[in-house]
């Protein structure tokens, strides 16, 4: 009988356990993709990663064909797709790589319920909750996370690429992608995808290549938006087109200090373990009292929130960044926390509305790494940056050396000098007023922070 490997976010052949068990059974192999946003409790994936989905499936097909397979496309629930799939083709068994968010938990039951699932590792360094405390619970904190893990280190070697798969005799139906309406239309807010990113396994391999060669420099450049200084793998890294055991051994080998670098990676692997832990995580504060918290709401609120997604705040910083996301779908790392304590302190909006517009409008959207960085920035989480701490934009941006970068996403500042971009006293026409005063927001945050305890 054939086996079936049930892909997710781990659209790759190397390193990728699933499809290296499968074929190791000799028998035939039926890859198949399912959309899933029937699954209860399921969270549908935002606009922009579904942009990235699309080409990222195309460019697996692809590959797959070259190995003499291909990828099939169903979409429903997961349990009952891939029973439906099984009671089609005769197989029993079903690979496929484990995921931590939480409603997977569901589709996996189900799964179970039907066929014999077997769930492998390799998205991660470690397996999520194996990581351990010496009183054998898990760790809450990054830096006792990371030491415990290093010890783990280096994860195991890559897998071996795959030469080839056995086909099943006869291919069971595949949807087709097109009719799956991943790629926007009216407007094609994507039209500058394409030219900043390659989706899929290929274009993850050449970011890696690229950055190996600046990884010594990682650690100076990271926190400047001006400069291209960090991978850009994270999308790569979010829909499992490389492994992080194969970045890990690609650049710990490098001359120069990596570990500024490789202690990110490590960092994936934590809000991977705080979501384990704390399944809510992307809906409520881990700080029960943020989310009573006199968070502004009504008509005011609102148009600010849409000021900050749109890059209208006027903060050139902020802007800046709100307009590469919507761009590009991606943000600088320093320039997500200038945003997101911006939306939370200076607009004092609940975390939770900047959480789901990242959602949808970045490639890199990740359960995991979205809800930890947004309460870590909030101060609600588990390992948080405290509420009191406000980040003035104004004193980031040149601390920060962003003048490139605005000039570069802010165009109606674009002929301001160095001194004055970041905080222009003369604002060209066309660009907004502030629409709050700096030393106003921070009272009025640290008053409610004060009165919310
Ligand atoms: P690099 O600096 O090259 O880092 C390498 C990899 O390490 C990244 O690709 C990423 O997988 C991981 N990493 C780096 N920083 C972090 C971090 N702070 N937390 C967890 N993992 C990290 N990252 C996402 O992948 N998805 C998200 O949805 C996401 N939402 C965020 C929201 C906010 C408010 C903030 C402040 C950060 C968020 N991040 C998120 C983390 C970080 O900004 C991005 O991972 C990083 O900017 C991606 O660029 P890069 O690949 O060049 O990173």
């Amino acid at each position: 009988a054939p086996v079936i490997v049930w892909l997710r976010r781990d659209l790759r052949l190397a390193d990728q356990a699933a499809f290296h068990s499968a074929a190791e059974s000799g028998a035939p192999v039926i890859p198949v993709y399912v959309l899933d946003d029937d699954t209860p409790k399921h969270r549908a994936m935002g606009g922009a990663s579904r942009w990235w989905l699309h080409h990222s499936l195309a460019s697996l097909d692809a590959d797959l064909r070259k190995l003499g397979s291909r990828l099939l496309l169903r979409r429903g629930a997961s349990g009952d797709v891939l029973a439906e799939l099984a009671a089609e083709t005769g197989a029993r068994e079903v690979h496929g790589l484990h995921h931590y968010e939480p409603w997977w938990r569901n589709a996996e039951r189900a799964v179970a319920k039907a066929l014999d699932l077997h769930l492998h590792h390799g998205n991660y360094l470690a397996p999520p909750g194996s990581v351990l405390t010496g009183g054998g619970t898990p760790y809450k904190i990054f830096t006792p996370f990371w030491r415990a893990l290093s010890e783990t280190l280096p994860p195991p070697d890559p897998l071996p690429a795959l030469g080839k798969l056995s086909a099943p005799e006869s291919w069971p139906k595949s949807e087709d992608l097109a009719d799956w309406n991943l790629l926007p239309t009216k407007p094609d807010w994507a039209g500058g995808f394409l030219s900043e990113w390659n989706p899929g396994e290929a274009g993850a391999a050449e970011r890696l290549e690229d950055f190996t060669d600046k990884v010594s420099r990682y650690a100076d450049q990271r926190n400047l938006p001006s400069v291209e200084g960090t991978s850009r793998l994270s999308p790569h890294l979010h829909f499992g087109e490389i492994s992080p055991a194969t970045i890990w051994h690609a650049v710990a080998s490098h001359k120069g200090s990596t570990s500024t670098f490789l202690g990110e990676i490590g960092w994936r692997d934590y809000a991977t373990n705080v979501v384990q832990q704390f399944p809510d995580y992307g809906a409520k504060s881990y700080k029960a009292e943020f989310d009573n918290f006199t968070w502004r709401s009504g008509p005011e609120a609102e148009a600010d929130l849409k000021a900050w997604q749109q890059g209208r705040t006027g903060y050139p910083i902020v802007d800046a960044g709100m307009r590469q996301l919507w761009a590009t779908g991606w943000m600088h790392n320093r320039v997500r926390m200038i945003a997101a304590s911006f939306l939370i302190k200076h607009l004092l909006i609940d975390w939770k509305r900047g959480e789901e517009w990242f959602w949808d409008t970045l490639v890199d959207a990740d359960y995991a790494q979205n809800s930890v960085n947004w309460q870590w920035s909030a101060g609600s989480g588990v390992d948080a940056n405290m509420f009191v701490r406000i980040m003035a934009p104004l004193t980031q941006s040149p601390k920060f050396d962003a003048a490139g970068y605005i000039r570069k996403w802010v165009p109606e500042l674009a002929k301001l000098r160095d001194d004055v971009i970041h905080d222009p006293t003369v604002r060209p026409s066309g660009y907004p007023d502030r629409i709050v005063d700096h030393a106003f927001a921070r009272n009025r945050a640290l008053d409610a922070y004060r009165m919310g305890r």
